[in-house]
């Protein structure tokens, strides 16, 4: 496989599957299988969990709630995801460790960086709550953040599309799907909004790639490792 360890961000609206809103644990089970195929074969997984299926602290915030209020809500809704998705990794027989960037010593464990590099060593999925722990990011710059910190090979993240487009492919039936781009170009062209420009700037510095890609599609995990030709590698 191309990539030994991988960040995959999964998002809230993800998370919520067939939902409008809350979690899906159907959906979540299948998401198991997908990453059990390759945690199997030997491949280490880190996964950024997001909350907008539950809060977004730039939607909430105003109105009497503090932006740093809502963004700490915003950071507890990813720890709600990542208890429920650490729960169901577990059933579906995958060795899973929830770490946590907020203190919640009775929920999960502390996001400490040899803590993580263990339990990759003895095969278990990281699943990462709370983002960075600190207010006025988000979940994409906290993956690229994580994926940084944590020596992974690529940042995975998932989708509902199978790519990066001119346009919105579900408005536009002319959109036109980028099979790659640069840094440059992904930060430079404003109808590119698959990714914080926060988040592609870090990556962009440190040269982490991204592959942004349709995570809901039958073996796409696994593909994208291998570095087959899925979605749309921003290097
Ligand atoms: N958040 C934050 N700091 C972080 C990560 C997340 O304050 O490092 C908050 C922010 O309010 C964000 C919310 O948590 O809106 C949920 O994350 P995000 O919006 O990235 O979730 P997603 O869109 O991926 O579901």
């Amino acid at each position: 496989m191309a990539y030994k360890r991988v960040l995959l961000k999964i998002s809230g609206e993800q998370l919520a599957g067939k939902y409008d809103s809350g979690f899906d644990t159907e959906h979540a089970e299948w998401l198991a299988r997908e990453v059990k195929k390759v945690v199997e074969k030997g491949q280490q997984v880190a996964i950024m969990v997001g909350g907008g299926n539950i809060v977004r602290g730039a939607q909430i915030a105003g109105h009497g709630i503090h932006r740093v209020t809502a963004d700490h809500m915003g950071m507890l809704a990813t720890m709600i995801n990542a208890l429920a998705l650490t729960d169901v990794f577990e059933n579906e027989g995958l060795k899973t460790r929830c770490l946590s960037n907020i203190f919640s010593d009775q929920v999960a464990e502390k996001f400490i960086h040899r803590l993580a590099n263990k339990h990759f060593q003895k095969d278990r999925v990281v699943i990462l709550a709370g983002g960075t722990g600190r207010p006025y990011v988000t979940t994409d710059t906290a993956a690229v953040n994580l994926a940084l910190e944590l020596d992974c090979d690529i940042v995975l993240k998932a989708t509902k599309v199978d790519g990066v487009y001119d346009a919105d492919p579900a408005k536009n039936s002319g959109a036109k799907k980028f099979e790659s781009l640069t840094f440059q170009q992904a930060v430079e062209n404003p109808s590119i909004k698959v990714m914080d420009k926060a988040a592609l700037a870090l990556a962009m510095e440190h040269g982490i790639p991204i592959l942004i890609f349709d995570a809901l599609k039958q073996g796409n995990i696994e593909a994208a490792i291998k570095g087959e030709s899925v979605g749309t590698k921003i290097s």
